[in-house]
């Protein structure tokens, strides 16, 4: 497994911690709204960062680092290269959180038993429902493996979000109400709104995301079925006025 990105230090990749974060190449999943282009279908075309580079800095910076995300791409797909990954980072003395889109709970439970993963956040990316699923991705997915995944986060007493993409004519209200039942009790639910510049999926690009009012609203939806509720980008649609054409 190589490491195609590293972060040295980011406030915004794990909430409420200082941490490095790392780029893992590939994923099974072509979600229209993915930014991660190069990451997910041309990982060759960017640079490789040695391992060894990456543990020196931590090693080095373990003092007023809080821990290491791991992101991509999907983590998952590196199987034992993840275990290991995770395991070398909290050798540096260091917490590490796992990004995934929840399609392989297997590895998710090897992580969370072997005690290699001290936090973890995970993409709901529609209602548990196969053409559903398939709407945002692009490709078949296993939704029971989807729900596994979802249980096994909630069911592993580590810190954890579940994170839920809004996008205008793919997922909204309806999406939303039709996933809450699943995630009823969860202890944090981040809402996203989607980010038109860049996706997979070129279309998408002439979709206006959500206002900031149509976010609030999503979030009070939310409210009952978790303990804490947050919205990121908010403001998008407000930005993406202001942006010269
Ligand atoms: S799960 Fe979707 S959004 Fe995440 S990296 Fe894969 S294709 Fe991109």
């Amino acid at each position: 497994m190589e490491i195609k990105g590293f972060i040295k230090s980011s406030l915004l990749e794990w909430e409420g911690r200082l941490s490095s974060v790392l780029f893992l190449p590939t994923c099974n999943l072509r979600c229209r709204y993915c930014h991660a282009g190069d990451l997910v279908l041309h990982p060759e075309r960017l640079d490789t960062v040695p391992l060894t580079e990456v543990l020196e800095y931590l090693r080095q910076n373990s003092l007023w680092l809080d821990g290491v995300a791991i992101t991509g791409g999907e983590p998952t797909l590196h199987g034992p290269e993840l275990l290991d990954l995770t395991g070398r980072i909290q050798d540096c003395g260091m917490m590490a959180l796992v990004e995934t889109n929840g399609t392989r709970p297997e590895w998710l439970r090897k992580l969370i038993e072997g005690g290699r993963v001290n936090a973890l956040s995970m993409d709901v990316k529609a209602p548990l429902e196969s053409e559903a699923y398939r709407r945002v991705t692009a490709v078949d997915v296993d939704v029971d493996a989807i729900r596994q995944s979802i249980e096994i986060i909630r069911g592993s007493g580590l810190e954890y979000e579940l994170r839920i993409t809004l996008v205008p004519g793919l997922v909204g209200k309806e999406e939303l109400e039709r996933m809450l039942p699943v995630l009823e009790g969860s202890r944090q639910i981040a809402l996203q709104n989607f980010r038109p510049d860049d996706c997979l999926d070129p279309e998408l690009e002439k979709t206006t995301p959500y206002q900031p009012e149509e976010m609030d609203y999503f979030a009070r939806m939310c409210e009952g079925a978790c303990e804490r509720c947050v919205v990121r980008g908010r403001d998008h649609a407000v930005r993406a006025a202001k942006s010269p054409t």
